[in-house]
């Protein structure tokens, strides 16, 4: 039977302390009762309550971490199955393969490119989340293991079958706690003794999603805590939905046996379709994705999809309304304002840099929004840009009097030159990526 707030609630601290992060330990109460927070997120919990509260207050879907320290890659403890109902928590993971194959020097080069698998996007990092190591077939796994775990900076996964071969790789990393991957109903028992011994997570495999619970619940019963359900790519259509069918039972019927985040293993025949399977495995509901290439075109539109996936719907993607400077402007660098929208930010402050014309961007408060949506839902206007231009003091930034706005909103013109000090109003491009030619065409 579900565990109610009011029951929670009772063997809380009711210090309303607000470390968990909410106001109230009642709210506190409300949130595990919904299965949005973990029982862990108060660090004031009693040993009492502890025990009587951890088995049914616990979230559905486990929080998986992989790697140790700051480095370590968590997944699941979702709560949702569609992003609208909440939000989605922990974003989906890509780890990249080095084959058992590659000679020494080429798996070192892989897992370098793996590093540096680094981008911004939109005021944010995104990367590579893991490496995937291959030890099947290779002639000292322990060897290969630590020399990846010693040059890599993210976390690991141990790829293989052979039990054997992912034991002495574990047993050279193990401080490192890699995912293991992975056991099947013939060798749960062996890894799973094992990864407990190590405190290393577990990914378990099986041939239908009743034999993967039972697979899952012996591993837990060996002591594992931390679980990862493993799905080939085979057959794209069964594994979405043995996807979809596992997390439905998890978050709908707390069906502790597939309460875990999953994993799919990437198999494609060209690399174009392993970056549309992973897209859409990310979608629903992998929260780690296997590949084989590290290539930039490659990894990018997986975390640009991952990205998109993972923001919150109900918080508006915003900047801060403030005066920006993109490299070092001077008095007579160029002005022109924007909306807070970051995605609008972001492109025009990228294509600002693309210039090489050092310039100030003055970021107008829009409620999140871009620049027609703002303008149709009036939160932009020729008299807020100039109280805006006022309280940033651009004015004092510049001896010149020229003041750039966006191609979309040139019947701001007139206003801007009549009521405001700007006295020269340039009318800039319709799109970001025209501003570099336009800066360096217009601009003298
Ligand atoms: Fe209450 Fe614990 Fe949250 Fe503090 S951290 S407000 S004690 S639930």
């Amino acid at each position: 039977m579900a565990i109610t707030g009011m029951q929670i609630y009772k063997l809380l601290p009711k210090t309303n302390c607000k470390d968990c992060g909410l106001p109230t330990c009642m709210a506190f109460a409300m949130q595990i009762a919904a299965k949005q927070k973990a029982l862990s997120d108060c660090p004031h919990v009693s040993d009492e309550a502890q025990s009587e509260l951890s088995d049914a207050s616990a979230p559905p879907m486990k929080l998986i971490k992989i790697g140790a320290g700051d480095a370590a890659f968590q997944c699941g403890q979702e709560t949702v199955m569609f992003r609208h109902e909440e939000k989605f928590h922990n974003g989906t993971g890509v780890a990249v393969r080095i084959p058992a194959s590659l000679s020494d020097a080429e798996c070192l080069a892989k897992v370098e490119a793996i590093n540096n698998s680094v981008f911004q996007r939109v005021g944010e990092e995104l990367k590579t989340a893991l490496v995937a190591v291959e030890v099947d077939g290779c002639s000292d796994p322990a060897g290969r293991a630590k020399a990846v775990a010693d040059k890599s900076k993210v976390p690991l996964i141990l790829m293989g079958k052979e039990a054997d071969r992912l034991k002495a790789a574990l047993d050279a990393v193990k401080d490192q706690k890699p995912l293991v991957f992975k056991a099947d109903a013939g060798t749960v028992d062996v890894l799973a003794e094992a990864c407990a011994a190590a405190k290393a997570p577990l990914a378990v495999s099986a041939g239908s999603l009743d034999e993967l619970a039972e697979v899952a619940g012996k591993a837990k019963n060996k002591g594992v805590e931390e679980i990862v359900l493993a799905f080939g790519s085979e057959n794209v259509g069964e594994t979405l939905r043995n996807l979809t069918v596992a997390r439905r039972a998890a978050l709908k019927k707390t069906f502790r046996a597939l309460g875990y985040p999953a994993l799919v293993d990437i198999q494609a025949d060209t690399p174009e379709l392993a970056v549309v399977l992973a897209s859409s495995f990310a979608a629903k509901y992998a929260s780690i994705v296997v590949m084989d290439v590290v290539e930039p075109w490659a990894i990018l539109p997986i975390l640009t999809t991952v990205q998109n996936i993972y923001t919150d719907p109900q918080v508006p993607n915003t900047v801060e309304a403030k005066l920006y400077e993109v490299g070092s402007p001077n008095e007579n660098s160029p002005v022109m304002f924007t909306t807070n929208f970051s995605l609008t930010y972001f492109s025009v402050e990228g294509e600002v840099e693309r210039s090489k014309i050092p310039s100030y961007i003055c970021v107008v408060e829009t409620e999140g929004l871009g620049v027609l949506n703002a303008y149709a839902g009036d939160k932009i206007s020729a008299e807020k840009v100039i109280e805006t231009l006022k309280t940033q003091g651009v004015a004092d930034k510049v001896k010149h009097r020229k003041l750039i706005i966006p191609g979309l909103l040139p019947i701001f013109r007139a206003e801007l030159e009549d009521d405001s000090e700007w006295k020269e109003v340039i009318i800039g491009p319709e799109t970001a990526s025209k501003i570099p030619a336009f800066l360096n065409e217009v601009w003298k």
